[in-house]
């Protein structure tokens, strides 16, 4: 019949079988098979099998035919170029193409068209087998996707992501991977991961990694990298398995660098236990110590002496001749402070102008050879620019465990000791007495007239505005308290605030002040006024009394306020005891208050509970404002506070502000809310609602 090629026709010469032959072909053949004669340049179809004709929609082959009959023009013109190349190489031609089947599905399709060459070296016929591999493609296309996918994950990935294999050994790392650790790409693939990792980290890296390659994805909070030149960087860690056929060949390493956030965390701690002053520990940093050596000393018996150390006269020294010189004098005993030697001490910045010692000593001659060369550390004066400052310090010291075990107390028994020696004979020391503690009446004096002032109608509350630096617009108020006696006269907050703090009566206090500022806000708005919200200090111990939140409630409740106008004003301190205050604080955010932190710096400032609790502003602390301009370091202190809260969406207040130079590096490093005498003292109601507040207009 047609094929007449040299192989099976010429030994099947039987018609019959050659036709069964076909028969099987043209019903069972899974491809698409076209046989074609060519003649006057034209290819004719003389066979084709089942199979094509149900694609190509046909009911009867279409012997006889052009391609130009049963196919599109544009695809009839591409075949018989294909088909004319084969005739004219007398060879075979694959390729790849598409078709539009007559249902409109569209398929991709793998041909080889093979001429048949005869006896006298012409083509006349020629053959297609065509197969459908659509599926195919689409699994190759999926495969590409996702490995295209995978490499965009890889290559585009924020994060440092090396792959290793069960060794640890790297085969790939991605730009940030190269650039996390510094080396070139060279010296990073085929070497070993924990080339990479630091020391001290290595064990543990190595147990998770065992772990990950059982199957876990593992992660790891903080580890150490060593990277060129033996930079530390600090990432966190995650391990994921590489799967491959069922099987786990290796691990990618994903390394987020968190460097500048342990930095900034770092000197955020430093800055919790360091006197920004003087440099000396703070009074956190003393009961960190005391508690510690409380502690340790019951088992390994170290005693020691706590003595308080006040500065005679130095608060008329202080007012008289300013804050600068304050500060300058504070320095220099600091470091005159330090200079003792062969005794084993540290010394602490109590603040203002007590100073904290703690020796490991019980021996009550060494201590008091010890206190007597502290006041000989006086005797010499103190000079600024040319001019003397005299003055002495009085020390009073209590002894542990003697004058008690407990770091509060011992502080407490020493400041007894310390008002004898003021009352007697400053510029010497004393120790601590049973006794001492029954004299101190102005304390006692304070407390018992503090008890009265509210139903005598002695305290009054003024505001301070907080404003707009850029503006200069009054944004907020700060709400505080006044104290006025009639035989003290006006009694300043810090002298009557820690005495009720100590006594409790804080807590009556603390609800007075909230009453009265949501009565003032509900006077203010019935008088047609634009309320702006209000902070109301509140003392730690009263943040942590029962009847805070109520008392709070009920305030907004009768004075039908709303609860976004009033801002709580709390320390660090109301946050050491973590989990309690989060249950607080959470209250306050339902309830609808705003939380802002006061006295940022001073305390115990962690960039933890920073990031973990629902706080709105941070008021960095006057401290540091006062610094600026003169004290790089407090500058980067503010920059890096105010950055942080910008961070994590906090507002942030400078408190103090009191030269228009704070305010224009506070405009430089968008920090922009301050508060301070440069804008308004603290003033009374009447006075913000005619000058800071403004009026509805209808
Ligand atoms: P604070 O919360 O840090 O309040 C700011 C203090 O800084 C106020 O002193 C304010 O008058 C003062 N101040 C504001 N701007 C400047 C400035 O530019 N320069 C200077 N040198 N000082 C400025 P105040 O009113 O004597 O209050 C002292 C502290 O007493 C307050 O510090 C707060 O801790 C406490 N306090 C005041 N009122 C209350 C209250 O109602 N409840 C509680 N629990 N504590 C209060
Ligand atoms: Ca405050
Ligand atoms: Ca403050």
């Amino acid at each position: 019949m047609i094929v007449e090629e040299e192989g099976f026709v010429d030994n099947i010469s039987d018609v019959s079988i050659q036709s069964k032959i076909l028969g099987i072909i043209y019903r069972h053949l899974n491809d698409f098979l076209f046989i074609m004669k060519y003649e006057n340049d034209e290819f004719r179809y003389i066979f084709t099998n089942e199979k094509s004709l149900e694609v190509l929609g046909l009911s009867e082959t279409p012997r006889g035919k052009t391609f130009y009959d049963v196919l599109p023009q544009d695809k009839a013109d591409s075949l018989k170029i294909i088909y004319e190349e084969a005739i004219l190489h007398k060879q075979s031609i694959e390729f790849m193409d598409d078709h539009t089947l007559f249902n409109g599905e569209l398929i991709h399709a793998e041909s080889i068209i093979t001429p048949i060459v005869n006896s006298v070296g012409e083509c006349e016929y020629i053959i297609c087998i065509t197969r459908d591999i659509t599926e195919r493609v689409k699994k190759e296309n999926q495969l590409l996707e996702n490995k295209l996918r995978f490499q965009s994950l890889f290559v585009h990935n924020l994060d440092a992501v090396l792959s290793v294999d069960s060794q640890g050994n790297i085969f790939n790392v991605n730009k940030v991977g190269v650039d996390l650790l510094g080396y070139p790409l060279e010296e990073i693939e085929n070497r070993n991961i924990l080339r990479f990792i630091d020391f001290v980290d290595s064990q543990e890296f190595l147990n998770l990694f065992a772990m990950a390659l059982i199957g876990k994805s593992l992660e790891l909070k903080k580890i150490r990298l060593k990277a060129f030149a033996e930079k530390e960087i600090f990432a966190q860690l995650k391990l994921i398995p590489t799967v491959l056929h069922g099987e786990i060949v290796g691990l990618y390493i994903v390394l987020r660098d968190i460097t500048e956030q342990i930095h900034q965390e770092e000197a955020i701690r430093q800055l919790a236990y360091c006197d920004a002053l003087t440099g000396l520990g703070n009074r956190v940093a003393l009961m960190d110590n005391l508690k510690m050596l409380t502690k340790s000393s019951n088992s390994e018996e170290k005693h020691f002496a706590l003595l308080y150390c006040d500065l005679d006269r130095f608060k008329l020294m202080n007012d008289s001749f300013g804050h600068t010189t304050g500060d300058i004098l504070l320095k220099e005993v600091a470091n005159r402070l330090i200079s003792i030697m062969d005794y084993n001490y540290s010394v602490y910045r109590q603040g203002g102008d007590e100073f904290i010692i703690l020796i490991e000593e019980s021996d009550k001659e060494i201590i008091s050879n010890f206190a007597g060369k502290i006041i000989d550390l006086f005797n010499s004066p103190f000079k600024i620019e040319y001019q003397d400052f005299y003055f002495s310090v009085s020390i009073g010291i209590s002894i542990y465990p003697t004058d008690s075990t407990n770091p509060y107390s011992l502080i407490k028994n020493a400041d007894y000791a310390l008002y004898n020696v003021k009352d007697n004979e400053k510029g010497s020391f004393e120790f601590y007495k049973n006794d001492m503690n029954k004299n101190v009446s102005y304390t006692l004096e304070i407390e018992s007239g503090m008890r009265k002032a509210i139903n005598n109608n002695e305290f009054f509350i003024c505001y301070q505005p907080q404003f707009d630096v850029n503006t200069k617009k009054t944004k907020s108020l700060e709400a505080l308290i006044r104290w006025n006696n009639p035989s003290f006269g006006l009694v300043p907050p810090l002298d009557f605030i820690p005495i009720a703090e100590e006594t409790g009566y804080i807590i009556n206090i603390g609800e007075w002040v909230i009453f009265e500022v949501c009565k003032q806000l509900a006077e203010w708005k019935e008088k047609s006024y634009n309320l702006i919200p209000v902070a109301i200090n509140i003392s730690t111990r009263h943040f942590k009394h029962i009847s805070f939140i109520n008392a709070l409630k009920r305030a907004l409740d009768i004075f039908e306020i709303d609860p976004g106008l009033i801002e709580i004003e709390i320390t660090e301190r109301a946050m050491m005891n973590f989990d309690e205050s989060v249950i607080i604080l959470d209250q306050l955010k339902t309830l609808g208050v705003n939380i802002s932190i006061d006295d940022f710096g001073t305390g115990y400032s962690t960039l933890s509970y920073l990031k973990n609790l629902p706080l709105d502003t941070i008021k960095i602390d006057r401290s540091f404002i006062q610094e600026i301009s003169k004290s790089e370091k407090d500058e980067m202190i503010i920059k890096l506070i105010s950055d942080l809260a910008r961070n994590l969406g906090m507002r942030v207040i400078a408190e103090g502000v009191e030269e228009e130079s704070q305010i224009h590096f506070l405009k430089r490093i968008s920090c922009d809310t301050a508060q301070g005498f440069l804008y308004s003292r603290p003033i009374l109601a009447e006075e913000v609602a005619s000058n800071f507040l403004n009026k509805t207009t209808t």
